[in-house]
């Protein structure tokens, strides 16, 4: 009988042989992608413990497909059931720009208070990537998923809001924004700095990786990006201080055994760091707006966001693809299904069953070996032949 995965009175994640997952197949790629994933885990689950564990899909819905059903993109009963079963996957949703609604992605996140955005990259054998050397990029982003400029505090240029909020400003400290400008804010505070690191800590820690740096761009906006630092710092000093030290105390001949490096980069700097010097980097924590441009950038480094995985984790999870809904290849059964897949993969990690997410690791690396690969691949790499997302997955179960 399929169970709910619930915490015990220890705070501990409980964790069924026949849990029920929630899923939202999402917009556009999301339904052949979401179907893609199922066949892996579900063959990898099976091949792995031999009936004794199972998954129960759920649907629940979001995005359009919730429009056409319940008349709302995204209905209060999907966001009870995400706290309800506490582990969940979803496809792409999409979100229009410059006006319309609320990206459902980020109202999700902030609903259900998923506080930390975790993206692995890594590279595959055998990916095309555009630089000479892409399997010495492996990091882990904690990317602040809460505050920042993404919390959707804003204005329109020109709306009543706007006006006062600048005139506000303009009167009381001595500021002179044009009038007519629209306005956004960017709160970040030392809770959810603090929290965030703390989970990229504990995690540096479980995975016995090497460093931490923490990326910014303090030296212009020094009291929310340079605050994120200096908090980040202090979550380190005051809760980890056996575990960790600062790069700057580090000294010539010192015993680092045992010991977390932390750095800091501003993240310009950053973003050149990544492609210059890879191999220095391992965890990285990041505010909002930064992380996302970040780990896209880091994606493309290692062959693209096709094979980009993602979660979003607080006291709930909910893991998702990185990339959107990819709408011209919508219904197509075309697109590249590994980011889910991965996701997917990030997700069973996350239940405690690592046989089966290693199993489908390298049931990966060896389909992607052999050249039968989706188009976005197939395009990059000499003598592959093209397969269809559906045919990837059934792959990747042969492989197994
Ligand atoms: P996108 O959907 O990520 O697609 C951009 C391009 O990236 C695609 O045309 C394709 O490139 C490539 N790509 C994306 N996913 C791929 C995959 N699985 N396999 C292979 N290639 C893939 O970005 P977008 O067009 O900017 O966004 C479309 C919608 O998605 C927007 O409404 C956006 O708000 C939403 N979105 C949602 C999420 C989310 O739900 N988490 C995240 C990002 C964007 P080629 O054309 O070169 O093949």
């Amino acid at each position: 009988m399929p169970e709910k995965i619930y915490y015990n009175d220890k705070n501990e994640l409980v964790v069924p042989d026949n849990p029920y997952i929630p899923f939202i197949e999402g917009d556009g790629i999301g339904p052949d992608i979401t179907a893609a994933m199922k066949i892996v885990i579900d063959g990898a689950i099976a091949k792995t413990y031999n009936g004794t564990k199972k998954i129960e899909w759920l649907e629940i819905f979001a995005g359009e497909k919730a429009k056409t059903k319940f008349d709302t993109f995204l209905p209060e009963e999907t966001i009870q059931a995400a706290k309800d079963y506490i582990v969940s996957i979803k496809g792409p949703l999409s979100t229009p720009v410059g006006g319309g609604m609320r990206s459902l992605n980020v109202t999700l996140r902030q609903r259900l208070d998923l506080f930390a955005c975790v993206r692995p990259v890594r590279y595959f054998e055998g990916v095309p990537a555009p630089v000479k050397h892409p399997e010495k990029l492996n990091v882990l982003i904690y990317r602040e998923n809460t505050e920042d400029l993404y919390a959707g505090i804003e204005w329109e240029a020109g709306t009543f809001e706007a006006k006062k909020v600048i005139a506000f400003i303009n009167d009381n400290f001595n500021k002179s924004i044009l009038i007519e400008s629209g306005i956004g804010i960017k709160p970040m505070s030392e809770f959810a700095t603090r929290r965030l690191m703390r989970m990229a800590l504990k995690a540096t820690i479980r995975l016995g990786r090497k460093s931490v740096t923490i990326v910014h761009k303090g030296n212009i906006m020094k009291y929310t990006e340079g605050a994120f630092a200096k908090w980040a710092y202090l979550e380190a000093e005051e809760n980890f201080k056996n575990e960790t030290i600062k790069e700057k105390d580090i000294t010539s001949g010192m015993d680092l055994k045992g010991k977390i490096i932390i750095k800091d980069r501003i993240a310009d700097a950053m973003f050149q760091q990544i492609l210059l010097r890879p191999d220095e980097y391992d965890i990285l924590v990041t505010p909002n707006l930064n992380g996302d441009y970040l780990s896209d950038a880091a994606a493309a480094q290692v062959g693209g966001l096709g094979m980009a995985p993602g979660a979003n984790i607080g006291k709930y999870a909910m893991f998702e693809a990185t990339h959107g809904t990819a709408p011209k290849y919508a219904g197509l059964d075309k697109i590249n299904p590994g980011s889910l897949i991965l996701s997917a993969v990030m997700m069973l990690e996350f239940l405690g069953w690592t046989e089966a997410a290693v199993k489908i690791t390298a049931a990966i690396q060896k389909t992607i070996a052999q050249k039968t690969v989706t188009y976005d691949l197939a395009r990059q790499m000499e003598g592959a032949t093209e397969i269809k997302c559906s045919e990837f997955a059934k792959k990747i179960v042969e492989n197994l």
